[in-house]
């Protein structure tokens, strides 16, 4: 899924300062998932902005709504009676959402009270990790189903740097070497000639390199 983290209240307040008639928007699609933009934590920030707001003695009114996915026109469509009520949306969303909402909405102004931060997963309650970088050209079958691309520091696919020490990362202690993974995985398993292979060169066009990316699906798109 998409993880994403919370702006700080003070840089939410920052962006909406001009205005005293705002909607929260919560998603309940990654977001819900990873306690960001759901129905408790738009709840949370609008309790907490118009907290804020009474303290400088200023009038703001607050309404919330949280939709199904603000990645998806479909669901956007359904904001169309009411988004024009208000002077701004503050979007709870991962990038995607007020992004769409932009684009369906041009006379709205929306604003992002998260910060996307990457597709990984719970690891454990309360914390997320990074697992892929969306490359477009997945080859973790090469090693053994770990991503030297989202997950070594430096992306290398040919081995690891000779930085990592006790299978960790030259970055940081709390960071695991991924390399130090792959490498102890194919001992254990018997086959560490397979990254003896020789690769070849990474096609990286399919990724964020090659600029903004489409997928097309014919079959859906009749
Ligand atoms: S190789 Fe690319 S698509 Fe596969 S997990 Fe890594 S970043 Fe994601
Ligand atoms: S120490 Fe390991 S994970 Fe870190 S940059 Fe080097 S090879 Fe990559």
């Amino acid at each position: 899924m998409i993880v994403a983290d919370r702006k700080s209240l003070e840089e939410i307040l920052s962006m909406i300062k001009d205005y005293k008639n705002i909607m929260v928007l919560g998603c309940k699609g990654c977001v819900t998932v990873c306690n960001v933009g759901g129905e408790k934590e738009v709840s949370i920030l609008a309790s907490a902005l118009r907290i804020a707001r009474q303290k400088e003695g200023r009038e703001i009114n607050i309404d919330t709504k949280v939709i199904e996915r603000q990645c998806d026109n479909e669901y956007v469509a359904q904001l169309k009676e009411t988004v024009g009520n208000y002077e701004a949306v503050v979007s709870m969303a991962c990038g995607v959402g007020p992004q769409f909402l932009s684009e369906a909405y041009r006379e709205q102004k929306f604003y992002p009270a998260v910060n996307t931060t990457f597709f990984g997963g719970a690891v454990t309650h309360g914390i997320w990790e990074e697992r892929c970088a969306g490359c477009g050209t997945c080859i973790i079958h090469d090693f053994d189903g770990l991503c030297p691309v989202a997950r070594c520091a430096k992306s290398l696919l040919h081995g690891p740097c000779g930085g990592s020490s006790k299978g960790k990362c030259e970055i940081s202690k709390e960071t695991i070497c991924i390399w130090d993974s792959i490498v102890s995985k194919k001992m254990e398993q018997g086959r560490l000639n397979d990254l003896l292979k020789v690769r070849a060169v990474k096609d990286w066009r399919t990724a964020r390199d090659g600029g903004p990316r489409r997928s097309i699906r014919e079959e859906l798109t009749q």
